[in-house]
């Protein structure tokens, strides 16, 4: 018998359709719908504003694939890693990061990682697959869930950080966010989300033609190409002034500042030239500065650059008015930082 569909595959006009094909009414579309998404039903039978006939009849077309968090392992600063089982038996992870005062969600847009930065522990598992919307959506709802039972309270803020780059999996990530910030899905803001991408820049112009209303963030490392292309592959096809060109065109569109990821390594881009590539490149777009705390992988050769390396990046930062944060890891003990990502308890 032929692979039944995932339903969740499916727009709520296709669900509706669907109904009216087998002689049903259009509305029980709209029903099914809001048990798939916002109610987060996993079977059938939880429907019980659907007969029994159609639920039947739903079990026999369709079915429902859901997520399940396979391991959760806790930090010492309250992080959670969650190994999160796809249907197919593949895995993925996304991490919920407590503050005291608001809580974020870190999820995966692919399982695994095609771009081979050299720094970077998701890279070292090739990409296997995309990420579906429901994916996607299931792990900011299982993070949801963290946020409630361990600070009382929902979940303020995602950023798309996890495994993968979200701009290579363009339709389903803009999907999956359409349903998290939907009425029929989880109602959240999408000021409170964050895309983070290597910086594809044909995709970053489409982001903004587009019109997303979420943010946009970079991993940028290095405002020197060469410097950038040792350690991001990506940057050889598209380089810093695609990126910046992209970057303009996006501000123009939409008028939300940039955030730049950054992290400064020993010997690499830690030289006063370095630094002033950055505050140039910053000056061009109106942007802001991350500057990230090191997490070191297995055998790689990156050192973390002195501190006084990097009170030289955030004053030079500050005396030409560019806003730069220091992010310091979380969850680094349960290797759950930026780039630690590699499903290394995966069973
Ligand atoms: N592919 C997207 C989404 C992943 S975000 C992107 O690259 O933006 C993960 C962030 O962690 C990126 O900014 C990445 O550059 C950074 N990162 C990767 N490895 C890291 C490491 N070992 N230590 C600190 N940050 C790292």
């Amino acid at each position: 018998m032929a692979e039944k569909t995932d339903i969740r595959a499916l727009s709520k006009e296709a669900l509706r359709d669907f109904f009216v094909a087998h002689n049903m009414k259009a509305f029980r579309g709209n029903q099914v719908y809001e048990w798939l998404w916002n109610k987060g039903a996993h079977n059938f039978e939880s429907m019980t504003n659907i007969s029994k006939d159609t639920r039947n009849f739903l079990t026999e077309h369709f079915v429902i694939n859901h997520i399940e968090v396979d391991d959760m392992q806790q930090s010492t600063d309250g992080t959670i890693k969650n190994a999160i089982r796809l249907h197919d038996g593949l895995v993925v992870e996304s991490v919920f990061i407590p503050t005291p005062t608001r809580t974020t969600a870190c999820v995966s847009s692919q399982v695994g990682c095609s771009l081979n930065c050299t720094f970077c522990a998701t890279a070292r598992l090739k990409k296997m697959r995309n990420l579906n919307p429901d994916e996607i959506y299931d792990q900011v709802v299982a993070i949801d869930r963290q946020s409630r039972l361990y600070k009382g309270h929902k979940l303020n803020n995602i950023v798309f950080m996890g495994m993968g780059e979200p701009l290579l999996n363009y339709k389903n990530v803009l999907k999956s966010i359409e349903m998290i910030t939907s009425e029929e899905g989880l109602g959240m803001s999408p000021r409170r989300i964050t895309l983070s991408t290597v910086g594809l820049h044909k995709m970053i112009k489409k982001l903004a033609d587009d019109e997303v209303k979420f943010n946009l963030a970079v991993s940028l490392h290095s405002a020197i190409d060469e410097v950038r292309s040792q350690m991001m592959p990506i940057n050889d096809k598209s380089n810093l002034e695609d990126l910046l060109d992209s970057l303009q065109y996006w501000y123009a569109k939409t008028k939300r500042v940039i955030t730049f990821e950054y992290v400064v390594w020993k010997g690499i881009n830690d030289k006063k030239k370095d630094i002033d590539a950055l505050v140039a490149y910053c000056k061009k777009v109106p942007s802001k500065v991350n500057l990230i705390e090191y997490n070191a992988i297995e055998e790689d050769g990156f050192v973390q650059a002195d501190p006084a390396a990097i009170t030289y990046y955030q004053r030079e930062l500050e005396r030409n008015n560019i806003t730069v944060n220091i992010r310091h890891s979380r969850g680094k003990d349960i290797d759950a930082a930026c780039g630690q990502l590699a499903n290394k308890t995966a069973v």
